[in-house]
């Protein structure tokens, strides 16, 4: 049975930069990465923009060259699910039959799209957007496909719609909820991309449910919504978020949680058993909710890889990155900082029918984030608003002629970034 000094389960974004902070922490043991998918490590957000768009290829997106893996003596097992975990023994097995044991394992196995709920969601030419193949699989079926319905108004559902539309083709966005957004942003971006979809010819449905999905055999033709309606459609994206792909752990003996609960150097309950990026979930220091929460992000993940591999070299570094998120549909940038779960105001900077401005969100009066649609000096200033724990006059916060890092408490100006 192969031994390894430092497992690494999942090699998408966090385990492949665990893999490489630990080599630039100079950790000299053996390192393994055991990933289902059969590719090297990629990016994953271009797969709902550019790569979708084909405005770049699969090598474009590989996260390290291949010669990086076996430059560093980093072990890539490729192909390999790990189906059974034995902490106590520190032990795992894969779904083809290999057998490994290790000193500490990373745990970075992101998560599954969720599944609809509902009659017709095996059919052919239904799809998510969660790996290359899932991309693949889409483009190769483009060329035959008028139609298609979007279920799910968040991001990855936005992406894809935008992407699509660019595409010629005709594209329904169906949202359960009274807005697009509504999990993760306020009414004003809500509106702002709704509004931006529709007009660049979107069918945005809100306040809609789906019944089944309609097929002639085995494959979709049309979404049958709540309200009767029936859309054609020969391609359906499902965008309706991930559940946390955790189930040998739980049967190893983790806490029924939302994914792996992990303290601040994110080590899990179980011994020598550390969990990092979508699957962790931990309190964020800059989250005005003291639950432990799951950052669906390429920061959490790089940045708890990080303090993994510091944790293991010696160096108790604690997590408090402030979270960032960004995401492309068509000409609009948005890049978000800080976490806006809480708030109990909102104060908008510029004008979003100019498509430039920034939601700063405030909890009694403290900045907690900011979404900047085409605003990256707003991105950048208010970052360290977050940090620094401002609580800016909010005549002067509403006014974007005024820099946000103006109304950063004295002290801290020199530090902030242009
Ligand atoms: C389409 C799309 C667009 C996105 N856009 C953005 C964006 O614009 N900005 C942003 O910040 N973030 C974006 N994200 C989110 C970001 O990509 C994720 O937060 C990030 O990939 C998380 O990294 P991870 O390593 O935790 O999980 P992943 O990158 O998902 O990697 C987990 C890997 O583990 C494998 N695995 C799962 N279970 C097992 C097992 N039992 N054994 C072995 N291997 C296993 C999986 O197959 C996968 O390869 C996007 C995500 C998607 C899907």
């Amino acid at each position: 049975m192969q031994h390894t000094d430092i497992l690494i389960v999942g090699a998408g974004h966090a385990g492949a930069q665990a893999a490489a902070a630990l080599r630039q922490n100079k950790f000299s043991g053996s390192i393994a990465i055991v990933g289902e998918e059969t590719e090297l490590p990629y990016e994953r957000p271009p797969l709902s923009k550019e790569y979708l768009l084909g405005r770049k290829t699969f090598d474009n997106i590989l996260l390290r060259p291949a010669g990086f893996w076996t430059s560093h003596e980093i072990q890539m097992l490729l192909g390999h699910r790990v189906v059974g975990v034995d902490a106590a023994e520190h032990h795992v097995t894969t779904s083809a039959g290999l057998a490994l044991t290790y000193g500490v394992m990373i745990w970075a196995t992101g998560g599954a799209p969720r599944r609809l709920p509902c009659a017709g969601g095996e059919l052919c030419g239904v799809h998510s957007v969660r790996n290359r193949m899932d991309v693949d699989r889409m483009t190769s079926e483009l060329a035959d496909t008028r139609n298609v319905v979007v279920i799910g108004g968040g991001y990855i559902g936005l992406e894809a719609a935008a992407v699509l539309v660019q595409l010629g083709k005709l594209v329904t966005i169906v949202e359960v909820q009274d807005r697009v957004l509504a999990r993760v942003a306020g009414q004003c971006l809500s509106d702002f991309y709704a509004r931006e979809h529709r007009s660049r010819g979107v069918d945005v449905r809100l306040g809609t449910g789906v019944d089944r999905l309609v097929g002639n055999g085995a494959r979709v033709t049309g979404v049958a919504l709540s309200d009767g309606t029936v859309l054609p459609a020969e391609m359906v994206i499902v965008g309706i978020g991930i559940q946390p792909a955790v189930e040998p752990l739980r049967a190893a003996g983790l806490p029924e949680t939302n994914g792996v609960e992990v303290d601040e150097f994110c080590r899990s309950v179980l011994p020598d058993v550390f969990a990092i990026g979508d699957c962790a979930a931990h309190v964020n220091k800059y989250s005005a909710q003291s639950l432990p929460i799951r950052l669906e992000s390429v920061q959490n993940a790089n940045d708890q890889a990080k303090v993994v591999a510091r944790f293991i070299a010696g160096e108790r570094a604690s997590y408090d990155a402030v979270p960032w998120f960004w995401s492309d549909q068509y000409d609009l940038k948005l890049q978000t900082v800080g976490l806006s779960g809480g708030h109990d105001s909102v104060v908008v900077r510029g004008d979003p029918a100019q498509g430039s401005f920034s939601v700063v969100y405030l909890k009694q009066g403290r900045v907690l984030a900011l979404d900047c649609v085409n605003a990256v000096r707003d991105y950048v200033q208010g970052k360290a608003l977050i940090q620094q724990r401002a609580e800016p006059d909010v005549a002067a916060l509403s006014d974007p002629a005024v820099k946000l890092k103006s109304l950063l408490p004295s002290g801290a100006i020199a530090q902030a970034k242009d």
